[in-house]
């Protein structure tokens, strides 16, 4: 059996799940409770209505939402890798949980607690799992529906049966069925709002975790663990369709001595416009990170030896060319760069003992340049 552990990763974390997937999980979930929903009606009565209500006809509702949301679950399925970003399946996912929802909440009673769970519920998991706009959108939806359909159904439309136990069971005037469903809606919105901006926190409060994790507080380029969880995905995709994969280590010449002659913090300042100078002189798809003290990495996809090596000599060039200059004086900063790029079968370890060859070499052979592996 499998551990927990095991299970999680093969599930991996939803909230990376690709769009198609998410649909595709929300579209089951609500094929299982239609289905479950309508058995318990065959058996014994719609389980929301009190069992002498003649809710026989509720039957067609139960199979209408389970073959859309069948239909969903295959469409999620089959787009599954094709879709793009996704979006249109994750409005048609949103708008027709909007449209099932507004039926139910008409059929259960607007002032019934099953609307209010499935609202409640969309409401989390829609804003957690879809776009803002769509999950604001699928609000709007469901809004507008029920309270058209109350003031439908208090014209007398459906022959006035729809509304629910609580509306039918007292008689409730016309007035008052338009009064409960605007009144619910209003509520449910305000709610949304309220759950929407703790939501909203609690993302802001991730990201930004996500980026301290991720980003070298001195210089604020990436830090090596980004570079090699990037390093591992690229050298994937460069497998995978048969591209090369670069690496460049950058180590700066002599850094010690500034550090001796000018202090920490200052060190730490021509650091920081090293790491800016390297920045600029590489590509948008090449990413730079801090890999230690005084060394850089850059990952260069998609990049051969040669490229890669010209981007390194750019690097060297830039930063020889553009002294560091504080308080009067101009200190000019020289770094010797290995670079490697992937064969056959090597994986971000093996690219990267042979980019740090390369590099012990430039310091041998005098510093201030570039040595291929
Ligand atoms: P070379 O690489 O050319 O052989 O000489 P080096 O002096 O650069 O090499 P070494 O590895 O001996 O020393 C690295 C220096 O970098 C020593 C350390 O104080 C400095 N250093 C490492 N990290 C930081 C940092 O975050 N801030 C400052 N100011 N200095 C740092
Ligand atoms: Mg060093
Ligand atoms: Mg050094």
């Amino acid at each position: 059996m499998d551990s927990p552990v095991v299970r999680r990763r093969r599930l991996g974390n939803p909230l990376s799940w690709r769009m198609s997937d998410r649909c595709y999980a929300i579209a089951l979930l609500l094929c299982a409770t239609t289905f479950l929903i309508g058995a318990a009606q065959v058996l014994g009565g719609w389980p929301f209505l009190p069992p002498e209500s003649e809710a026989a006809d509720l039957v067609g509702f139960n199979v209408a939402a389970f073959v859309a949301w069948t239909t969903l679950a295959v469409i999620a399925r089959v787009a599954r890798g094709r879709d793009g970003d996704g979006l249109l399946l994750a409005i048609a996912t949103v708008v027709l949980y909007a449209i099932t929802l507004a039926a139910f909440t008409l059929l259960t009673g607007p002032f019934g607690a099953p609307g209010w769970i499935g609202f409640l519920g969309g409401a989390v998991i829609g804003y957690v799992v879809f776009p803002r706009w769509v999950s604001l959108g699928g609000t709007f939806v469901y809004a507008v529906l029920v309270i058209a359909g109350a003031i439908a159904i208090a014209d007398g439309a459906f022959d006035g049966t729809l509304l629910g136990p609580a509306a039918r069971a007292v008689r409730v005037e016309q007035e008052a069925i338009v009064r409960g469903a605007v009144s619910t809606t209003l509520m449910s919105g305000l709610t949304f709002v309220i759950i929407m901006w703790i939501i909203e926190r609690w993302r802001d409060r991730e990201a930004r975790f996500e980026r301290l994790a991720s980003t070298d507080p001195l210089t604020g380029v990436a830090n090596r663990r980004l570079l090699f969880d990037v390093s591992r995905r690229e050298l994937a995709r460069g497998r995978r369709y048969g591209t090369p994969t670069s690496l460049i280590i950058i180590d700066l010449d002599h850094f010690k001595s500034i550090n001796d002659r000018f202090g920490h913090l200052i060190g730490d300042r021509a650091l920081s416009h090293a790491a800016g100078v390297l920045g600029e002189a590489i590509r948008d798809a090449d990413m730079i990170a801090r890999y230690g003290g005084e060394e850089f990495g850059i990952l260069l996809p998609m990049t051969d030896l040669d490229g890669a090596y010209e981007v390194a000599e750019r690097c060297r060039t830039r930063l020889a060319d553009r002294p560091f200059q504080f308080d009067g004086e101009s200190v000019t900063i020289t770094a010797s760069l290995g670079v490697a790029t992937t064969i056959r079968e090597g994986d971000v370890d093996d690219l990267l003992r042979r980019a740090d060859d390369a590099l012990l070499r430039a310091k041998a052979l005098g510093r201030n340049r570039t040595e291929k592996a």
